[in-house]
């Protein structure tokens, strides 16, 4: 078998699995079964760990009674609280938080309550009109114990209880009817102490159950489903599943019962491991080469120096129309964005602009015929992302997604889907999404060019170009000591900025966020030749400057900037290709890497800015480095 039919191979099983990877922000966990309660939910919560999260709770119910258990912080301080506290519970509900409103203390973590401890909830999402509810409910003498806006999802609940005759289901129903923004939630009533109630809206929420429905799970992202072989669906639109032993009921917005789809999850024998490595993130940069592949592969054909994508649905037609392409995206999918920008305008000569989705959406852009929207989302799931998204397709634009993560929620907005393929990305911080993004990027830059003006020759040699990158990037790798002394011995400086010109800035940017994300030092990006025109005031000896000197046709211009600094006694840390001699004499330090053509430099020069962010993080003593503090893994609120 070759290495192109074994790669086939393992993608063909991973599809199987990939179905399953749906991302979440926060988390919620829910079980009814047979097992013990408190470590099954236990189990399920450490397996959202992963996602970033600031306190944690569970509820059950035991002798029909509501009994429950939160803390602020870690799995780990609530796994204490329950042993102290004796728990035993028949079935229960459980979540990770990751505060939007209130706090992120003891008290705003879920699950809430009403004022009779009859009904608990937990949530994920935002309940954009609770302040009017929570006036309403306070003019009824219903008393708030929280800041959260889930609370009012509680409360509300439970004021509408009587009105529907005790009927949970209507109830819900009713209720959700007065609820604006997006959630999942799970509930439980001590009036029915066999019965998890789950909704959702505009927020995943999945339903795992072995065939005899013996034992079901609730969660919101299927990662925590792992360990388990279950048959999985999603709630979607308003849907309300009614869940107790041996039965599942689904019910359409319009309260219609209906079967839903399953997919099976073989989770029985996964596990979530760091196979040695000491976190995640490391891992996950050490996959770099294989998921490159991985984005490739299928996607090529040199005979033709051309890309093609199983799954684009424009056809050549349409995508020769396309004068105008528009990325939008948040964070590290934002930098690959920029990326993509640069390439499209250089090499498919497509006017070009990379949006930050947050700020696109408020804009009235210029949408025609002739536009495409690229949406670039490693989870499919970022509410920003699919807000501008929404807004794109209201002009009539048509929509492409690039996203890691089958049947998320982007998928399923825009009219066609490239998959990243990069399997689970488990670290808060991104990696392996951002370069396979990257040569995703690359190769539709490609597909756009040969149907313009590239020759077969172009394109192939682009091709082979590409091919060389798994290799180039192996070689950074073997850096790691190397880049590892470097780092310790820039870890003790406060401040940073990183410069690079063209496509080095994007470099620049990436670099500068991985190590504001894990180490929470400050790093600031700039265009090299822009520091002169006020940055520059900052630059003294305790200000060290990080330069990306991989772009050859601005070298000369970057060597320039750099002298201004060292005048200016910044120390300064140069990445520079193998064969640059200039550098020797300007940089204080050195990180040599291989060769390649100015428009895939970004991949070995990102390799090296996130060893240096991850060395930086462990040389000052982070602890958090896979989930670090305030981020979450995919941004489910606006
Ligand atoms: N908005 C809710 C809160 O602040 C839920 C946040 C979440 O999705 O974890 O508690």
């Amino acid at each position: 078998m070759s290495n192109f039919d074994k790669i086939n191979l393992i993608l063909k099983l991973e599809k199987k699995e990939e179905i399953l990877y749906h991302n979440a922000m926060c988390g919620i966990f829910g079980y009814i079964g047979e097992k013990n309660t408190l470590q099954i939910c236990l189990k399920g919560l450490k397996q959202l760990e992963y996602r970033g999260y600031d306190s944690a709770g569970i509820a059950g119910i035991k002798n029909n009674n509501l009994i429950f258990c939160k803390t602020s912080g870690k799995i780990f301080a609530l796994e204490k609280k329950i042993e102290k506290q004796n728990l035993e519970l028949d079935i229960a509900i459980a979540h990770t938080r990751w505060a939007t409103h209130g706090k992120p203390d003891e008290k705003n973590a879920h699950p809430h309550f009403d004022t009779h401890l009859s009904l608990g909830v937990v949530h994920n999402g935002i309940i954009e009109n609770y302040a009017i509810l929570k006036d309403f409910l306070k003019n009824k003498n219903i008393k708030f114990s929280t800041e959260t806006d889930t609370e009012v999802i509680a409360q509300l609940i439970s004021y509408n209880y009587e009105k529907y005759k005790n009927n949970l289901y209507l109830t819900v129903h009713e209720s959700l009817k007065l609820l604006k923004g997006s959630f999942a939630i799970a509930l439980i009533h001590k009036d029915h102490p066999n019965i998890i109630l789950a909704a959702a809206r505009e927020s995943p929420l999945a339903i795992g159950f072995i065939d005899n429905k013996n034992e079901i799970l609730i969660s919101s992202d299927p990662n925590a489903f792992i360990g388990h072989n279950l048959n999985v669906f999603y709630l979607r639109n308003d849907e309300i599943a009614l869940l107790s032993k041996k039965s599942i009921k689904t019910y359409t917005n319009q309260k219609k019962l209906i079967e839903k789809k399953t997919s099976l999850l073989e989770g029985k024998n996964q596990t979530f491991s760091k196979e040695g490595f000491d976190h995640f993130l490391l891992k996950e940069i050490f996959e770099q080469p294989i998921t490159i592949q991985k984005a490739m592969l299928g996607n090529i054909s040199e005979d033709f120096g051309t890309a093609y994508f199983e799954g684009l649905k424009f056809s050549s037609t349409e995508l020769m129309a396309i004068k105008h392409i528009i990325i939008i995206a948040c964070g590290t999918s934002w930098h690959a964005a920029y990326i993509g920008a640069s390439l499209l305008e250089d090499k498919a000569r497509i006017l070009t602009t990379a949006e930050i989705a947050s700020e696109f959406r408020f804009k009235n852009p210029i949408i025609s015929e002739e536009t495409l929207i690229i949406a670039i989302s490693q989870s499919g799931e970022t509410a920003d992302t699919l807000s501008a998204v929404k807004e794109a397709k209201a002009k009539g634009a048509k929509i492409l997604g690039i996203c890691n993560v089958k049947n998320s929620t982007l998928t399923r907005e825009a009219h066609s889907c490239i998959y990243l393929n990069a399997g689970p990305e488990i670290s808060v911080c991104s990696s392996k999404a951002f370069t396979s993004q990257i040569t995703i990027l690359s190769l539709f830059t490609l597909l756009m060019a040969r149907l313009r003006h590239f020759t077969k020759e172009d394109g192939q040699k682009f091709l082979s170009e590409l091919k060389k990158i798994p290799k180039i990037i192996n070689q950074v790798l073997e850096k790691q000591k190397e880049i590892k002394k470097i780092s310790i011995k820039y870890s003790k400086y406060k401040n940073f900025f990183f410069i690079g010109r063209k496509y080095m800035y994007a470099s620049c940017l990436e670099a500068a966020l991985k190590l504001k994300e894990i180490s929470y030092l400050n790093a600031t990006s700039y265009p090299a030749g822009e520091l002169k025109h006020g940055p520059i005031a900052l630059i003294n000896k305790n200000l060290p400057v990080i330069a990306f000197c991989s772009n050859k046709q601005t070298y000369d211009k970057t060597l320039n900037n750099l002298m201004e600094l060292k005048a200016r006694e910044a120390p300064i840390l140069a990445i520079a290709p193998n064969n640059a001699k200039e550098i020797l004499q300007i940089a204080d330090d050195i990180i040599f890497i291989p060769n390649t053509i100015d428009e895939l430099a970004i991949f070995p020069t990102t390799i090296v800015g996130q060893l240096f962010a991850y060395n930086i993080a462990k040389a000052i003593g982070i602890k958090d480095i896979d989930q670090p503090r305030n981020l979450a893994k995919s941004v489910t609120v606006e």
